[in-house]
């Protein structure tokens, strides 16, 4: 079984990554960011929770996220595997991911992570912000909060998987099919 975590900051292409491994390897998308766009859309009481956090582009506590992947990790059983998108975003995620993982006898296989430089990142997230209606990605002092909140709470996260041995960084600069090609060659070796 695999569990994947796609890592990387906002802009460097998890969602269209994501898309296309699940296409290949048949795995259940956990994107918390469109769990929290979801539950904004459907006005739940933890849409309204995360809705003013996103707004502006910090990140939603901890114990919100990690009880919303329990969720949904639980009510999955039949999945294949998971591809983890955008989440764990801090070490205190990771620990916990962890730790569910072995409550449900699963196991992560490794972490790849999309390695963009800023400038191309806010690019893309501006070209994004043109049809994704994402206010969050149409706003430059939100794109600013966004990447400072990945480099001080998010990038500890790398280290967390170095440290057990299942980190690999992949250049996500370059087309959607030679970045896909590099992420498979990582994945078949999982
Ligand atoms: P994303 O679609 O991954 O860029 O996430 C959009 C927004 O949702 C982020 O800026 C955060 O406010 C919130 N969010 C998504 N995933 C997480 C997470 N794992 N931890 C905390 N906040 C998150």
């Amino acid at each position: 079984m695999l569990n994947i975590v796609l890592f990387g900051p906002p802009g460097a292409g998890k969602g269209t990554q994501s898309e296309k491994i699940i296409a290949k390897y048949h795995l259940s998308h956990l994107s918390t960011g469109d769990l929290f766009r979801k539950h904004l859309g459907e006005g739940t009481d933890l849409g309204r929770l995360a809705k003013k956090y996103m707004d502006e582009g910090r990140l939603v506590p901890d114990e919100v996220v990690i009880g919303m992947v329990e969720d949904k990790i639980t009510n999955s059983k039949d999945a294949n595997g998971f591809i983890f998108d955008g989440f764990p975003r801090t070490v205190a995620q990771a620990e916990a991911l962890d730790k569910l993982m072995r409550n449900n006898k699963l196991e992560i296989s490794g972490m790849i992570a999309l390695d963009v430089e800023e400038k191309i990142l806010k690019e893309r997230i501006r070209e994004r912000g043109k049809t994704s209606g994402r206010t969050d990605d149409q706003d430059e002092s939100k794109i600013e909060t966004r990447i400072r909140v990945y480099l001080d709470e998010t990038l500890p996260v790398a280290a967390y998987y170095e440290q057990q041995g299942k980190f690999t960084k992949i250049n996500g600069v370059g087309t959607i099919e030679d970045i896909f090609g590099d992420i498979e060659k990582v994945i078949d070796k999982f």
